[in-house]
């Protein structure tokens, strides 16, 4: 098996990311993501400097490289111009690659990620599409969303949208060239690549785990859909 940080050193966000840090813990203190969980962007930079393949394995099996919200605060503030959120984006990456996303909670969610806002990109052209937002699915949305998703049609068009229309204006369909030119960016900039890396881990961590995979909203998706997974 290749070395860990090896394969981290090549992505050019881990090499702009990290200069040395000298633990100040600047970065934790702006960080919101910090604020609400127990995640610590200062401990995670401190993690990857010291370069031990055991640590940062650890790391890419944890929910703790998953709660960065990548609103890049700590990249203004680091006195020594570190970027513990490109860090972030390496490690994520790698953890993908390497399929070690899914030994933890956290990243089995990437699995729904792709198979909703990314899917719905290469679909309709849209991260969210009001077509999927099913209160079956999303019964947080409540019964004016119902509502509204029932007579969208109609409402919409009221709106003044061009909701599954080709004229220019909001909600209008996606031209079938430009969902072609999207796989295509998809395909040559590795993101398809990255998404069946995802669905081939997943699916192994849901044979392991019994449940059934079929690629659609199946029972592994539903159960990290719903938060219902229960740690082993
Ligand atoms: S980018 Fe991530 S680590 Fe940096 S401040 Fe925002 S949430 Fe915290
Ligand atoms: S602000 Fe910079 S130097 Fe300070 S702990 Fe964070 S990454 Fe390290």
């Amino acid at each position: 098996m290749k070395s860990l940080y090896s394969e981290l050193e090549k992505d050019v966000r881990y090499r702009e990311g990290l200069n040395a840090c000298i633990n100040c813990g600047i970065c934790t203190s702006v960080c919101p993501a910090a604020e609400v969980s127990d995640y610590d962007p200062r401990m995670v930079v401190d993690t990857v400097q010291q370069k031990n393949e055991s640590l940062l394995l650890e790391l890419l099996k944890s929910d703790t490289i998953w709660r960065c919200g990548e609103c890049l605060s700590c990249k203004t503030r680091c006195p020594r111009g570190n970027v513990p959120c490109y860090i972030i984006q390496s490690l994520r990456s790698l953890s993908i690659e390497t399929g070690l996303f899914a030994e933890s909670a956290e990243g089995r969610k990437q699995l729904v990620v792709k198979r909703t806002v990314g899917d719905h990109i290469l679909k309709y052209g849209y991260c969210v599409y009001i077509d999927e937002v099913r209160n079956e699915w999303y019964p947080e949305q409540g019964p004016v969303w119902e509502w509204l998703r029932e007579n969208r049609e109609n409402t919409l068009s009221r709106f003044g949208t061009s909701y599954r229309q080709t004229k220019a204006g909001t909600l209008r369909n996606t031209a079938k060239e430009s969902l072609e030119d999207l796989r295509k960016i998809f395909d040559e900039t590795g993101g398809t690549a990255r998404f069946n890396k995802i669905e081939e881990f997943s699916a192994k961590k849901a044979a392991e785990s019994g449940k059934e995979f079929t690629g659609e909203r199946d029972e592994y998706f539903n159960m990290l859909n719903n938060g219902e997974e229960q740690e082993k």
